[in-house]
């Protein structure tokens, strides 16, 4: 298990403890004035992502230590960690209300609005998240929804994930100040500011799944179309036993190659139990 199930788990998946999402820990001054200034200055994680981009040329002791530092800043404030849709779903069975909002990344990567963010909570109606988003002025969003967020029954959320997952984004749960966890989002390599910075910079800012996936050679067609969809380039293809393999050192436990084999020949392990990938977080 990962090291914030050690520490906010009590040694289970930390982010199926209803306790991480409690409204009592929104009391907490520090951890509202976070949530209000990330959501409401997109600017600023514009320029840590830029900031991010140029340390690709920076020597490698500085881009290790500032990697270093990062990841250890962000474990306390923002961090995440990959999760497959079933528990996803877990998660939607016990908050007590779900908000889709427009995604910053997006936002600041592509200059859309797209709604693959929501904020979960808790409290009955949003209790404080829900008070904090709806206080934002939220004319940084100049797209078409800018007027507000949505509330989603459990039902309509589950059922717009598995739209995302069809279109191959990957789910990840995130704090706000650690422990809290107030938001899910659906992340892609090229748009996902945090997909970016862990998968294509190696500055880590989100943890892999607690499992990794394996294909059932028996029941493999050698189709691809779990190649095709994987972002994390874990997927290849054996040509001399046209079956696809999964690397599983690549493998970050998203599930969502799943999705897309119509032959059901893969399934997902837990990364503890896998040599080789068991301490790859
Ligand atoms: S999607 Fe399924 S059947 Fe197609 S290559 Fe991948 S594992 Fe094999
Ligand atoms: S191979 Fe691993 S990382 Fe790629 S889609 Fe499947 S579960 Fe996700």
């Amino acid at each position: 298990m990962c090291e914030f199930c050690v520490k906010h788990g009590e040694g289970k998946r930390w982010y199926l403890q209803a306790k991480n999402y409690s409204d009592d820990l929104l009391s907490d001054v520090r951890r509202q004035r976070f949530i209000e200034e990330f959501l409401s200055n997109p600017e600023a994680l514009a320029r840590e992502t830029r900031r991010i981009d140029r340390l690709k040329k920076a020597p490698k002791f500085i881009r290790s230590l500032v990697t270093r530092i990062i990841t250890q800043r962000m474990k306390k404030v923002h961090f995440g960690q990959v999760v497959p849709i079933e528990e996803i779903e877990q998660i939607f069975g016990f908050v007590n209300s779900i908000v889709r909002v427009a995604c910053i990344c997006r936002h600041i990567s592509i200059g859309k609005e797209k709604r693959y963010c929501y904020g979960i909570s808790m409290a009955p109606n949003g209790g404080r998240l829900a008070e904090i988003i709806g206080g934002l002025d939220k004319s940084f969003l100049n797209g078409p929804y800018a007027a507000g967020f949505e509330t989603l029954t459990k039902h309509e959320a589950i059922s717009a994930f598995h739209t995302h997952e069809q279109e191959g984004l990957c789910h990840s749960v995130w704090t706000f100040h650690t422990p809290f966890i107030g938001g899910i989002c659906n992340c892609d390599r090229s748009d996902c500011l945090a997909m970016r910075s862990t998968v294509t910079h190696a500055i880590p800012v989100m943890f892999r799944a607690e499992y990794v996936a394996k294909v059932d050679p028996e029941e493999c067609a050698g189709c691809k179309e779990c190649m095709r969809i994987c972002q994390f380039g874990a997927v290849t293809y054996s040509a001399s036993n046209k079956k696809a393999v999964i690397d599983q050192v690549w493998c970050y436990g998203c599930g969502v190659c799943r999705s897309v084999c119509k032959k059901n020949a893969i399934r997902l392990e837990d990364r503890i139990n896998v040599p080789g990938a068991a301490n790859f977080w």
